[in-house]
């Protein structure tokens, strides 16, 4: 068994269930790409319920390629018509250089490999923030027409301040 009893857990989640009408397409048309650390609770920062919205999270909130296509995906199939990317002030990837985990990672292992091609480690989230939506954007099956706002969440207040972006996004 694990750390927490799965089934027992779902057991009692399941019991009083009433969600099972949702429809697949999210209610909100909004798709979040979201850091995965643990003390983000992106439903809960952002007001949202189950089914509002398509919630994609990796290590940092990077636009890497299964990023993208989960994005695509929610898009072009699901309807999705707001982007969201969401990164946090003491992100675990400002700790440590892709090449530092490479070597480390090699020399525990004894062995070297291919992928994951980058660990996308980075020292300054507002910069990784614009650069990921530079990234979504310049992407040529990227809906010009979405908007592709982007975030830093605060882990010890709760609140979400905006990253500037070129034009789209007002000062401040
Ligand atoms: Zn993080």
């Amino acid at each position: 068994m694990g750390v927490i009893d799965v089934l027992a857990a779902n057991e009692t989640y399941a019991r009083d269930f009433k969600l099972g009408h949702l429809p697949m397409p999210p209610a909100l048309k909004l798709a979040v790409l979201a850091c995965m650390d643990a003390r983000l609770s992106v439903e809960q920062m952002l007001g949202l319920k189950t089914g509002d919205a398509h919630i994609v999270r990796n290590a940092g909130g990077i636009v890497t390629e299964d990023a993208l296509r989960s994005l695509l995906i929610s898009h072009y199939l699901l309807g999705t018509q707001e982007f969201l990317i969401i990164n946090h002030a003491d992100c675990g990837m400002l700790t440590f250089k892709d090449e530092e985990l490479r070597a480390k990672l090699q020399a525990q292992t004894g062995t070297a490999t291919v992928v994951p091609v980058h660990f996308h480690a980075f020292t300054d989230v507002e910069e990784n923030v614009r650069q990921q939506i530079q990234q979504l954007r310049s992407h040529p099956w990227n809906p010009k027409q979405i908007p592709v706002r982007g975030f830093v969440y605060n882990e010890k207040t709760g609140r979400l301040k905006e990253v500037a972006f070129g034009a789209a996004v007002a000062a401040g």
